[in-house]
């Protein structure tokens, strides 16, 4: 995947590496393209702050998240391949053992289990009494997906840095230029930019007008000493494995917030929490937040401007972004490099008209 990038026009100069720019950019070389990634490691990305797991189902009735069927084998062989790349790991299976918290959402996976059942198996509440309460019993969900997404990005940045394919610096869209043959930025010509910005695309004018809904989150890293650390526990909070005997614990999603800073509110609940859920002793070590760049319609935002093509973009995965990063990342190369077809409900063809209104 080697590419020189020096003193030629690019194929890509791809904004923002989070879990989005991470794959663009492995999309693009992997086509055999050019690219360059601006990316500002000082400014907050979520991909920093997320449990990476892709988890099947959702909500209180436990029903399968959209087109989870397609995304989980791509992801899964997305990550590996990447993981392999990186000569790493970053990628495996853990279940995600159910402590069900109400007598409710016992009741609702015994439906579930019975109706329409792909991913939901029984398991033994007595194999975790050792250091849980568990008064309703447990279940389990099979075929989660864990990433290690600090290891992922990091390991990916260094091999962009290795090939002069990334800068550090925040980019600011008043020293882009279009041309007819592309786009100019601070001496560097490519065919197109992509924003993958999270975030950032909000304060974008080709952009802005996308309906975002960014939603705050946040997660406290917990070490947890005898609590095994091949899986992933769900009660009303998740406990997902972080490092070693460190745990993720979390999360909340606040639409309405003041500030991207770590509230005593959401410690205290999370520390309540585990203190009614463990029968083991925890300790603190961490509380870690960052905004989701989540939108309106729970889908992503994928594609090339009506009126600039020269300028896409790959953004709004919400909740979602560890499954649907890499499968939208790919389709917006292919369809940038073979016109083949984004997914209609990710397209942003469903705002041709608001987004045209640009002067
Ligand atoms: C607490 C929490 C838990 C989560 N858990 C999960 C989970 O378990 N599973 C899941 O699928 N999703 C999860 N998510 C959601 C997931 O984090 C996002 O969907 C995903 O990370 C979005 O990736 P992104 O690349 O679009 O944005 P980001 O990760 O925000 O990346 C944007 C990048 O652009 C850079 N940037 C921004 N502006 C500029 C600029 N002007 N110049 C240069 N660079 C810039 C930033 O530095 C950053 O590196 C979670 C989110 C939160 C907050």
């Amino acid at each position: 995947m080697e590419q020189t990038t020096s003193h030629k026009k690019l194929d890509y100069l791809i904004i923002g590496q989070g879990l989005v720019g991470t794959w663009l950019s492995y999309y693009a070389l992997k086509a055999g393209k050019t690219c360059m990634v601006v990316n500002d490691s000082h400014t907050t990305s979520a991909s920093q702050v997320a449990s990476g797991v892709i988890n099947p189902v959702t909500g209180r009735r436990i029903v399968q998240t959209w087109m989870i069927d397609t995304f989980l084998p791509f992801a899964l062989k997305a990550y590996s391949d990447l993981g392999a790349l990186l000569n790493t790991t970053i990628v495996r299976e853990a279940p995600v053992v159910l402590i069900h918290p109400s007598l409710q959402m016992q009741e609702s996976f015994e439906y579930r289990y019975e109706h329409e059942n792909v991913y939901l198996q029984k398991n033994t509440a007595s194999d975790f009494e050792a250091f849980m309460h568990t008064p309703f019993g447990t279940g389990q969900i099979d075929q989660t997906i864990w990433i290690d997404l600090n290891l992922m990005i990091t390991g990916w940045r260094a091999q962009l840095i290795q090939h002069q394919q990334y800068i550090d610096t925040k980019f600011d869209i008043a020293d882009l230029q279009i041309t007819n043959e592309g786009v100019t930025w601070k001496g560097i010509q490519a065919n197109r930019i992509i924003f993958s910005d999270g975030l950032g695309s909000m304060q974008n004018p080709y952009f802005k007008m996308l309906p975002f809904a960014p939603n705050k989150g946040e997660a406290l890293i917990v070490e947890i000493k005898d609590l095994p650390n091949q899986t992933i526990y769900k009660h009303n909070l998740s406990i997902v494995p972080w490092k070693d005997q460190l745990f993720w614990v979390g999360s909340n999603y606040e639409w309405e917030y003041a500030d991207a800073a770590p509230s005593s509110a959401f410690r205290t609940k999370m520390e309540d929490a585990l203190r009614q859920l463990l029968k083991i002793p925890f300790k603190v070590v961490d509380h870690i937040v960052g905004i989701r760049p989540a939108n309106q319609e729970r889908r992503p935002f994928v594609g090339l401007h009506p009126s600039y093509p020269s300028i896409g973009i790959c953004n709004g995965m919400g909740t979602k972004g560890c499954s649907l990063a890499p499968f939208f990342a790919h389709q917006l190369i292919e369809y940038c490099e073979t016109g083949s077809p984004i997914h209609p409900e990710a397209s942003l063809e469903r705002f041709e008209k608001n987004l045209k209104k640009k002067t």
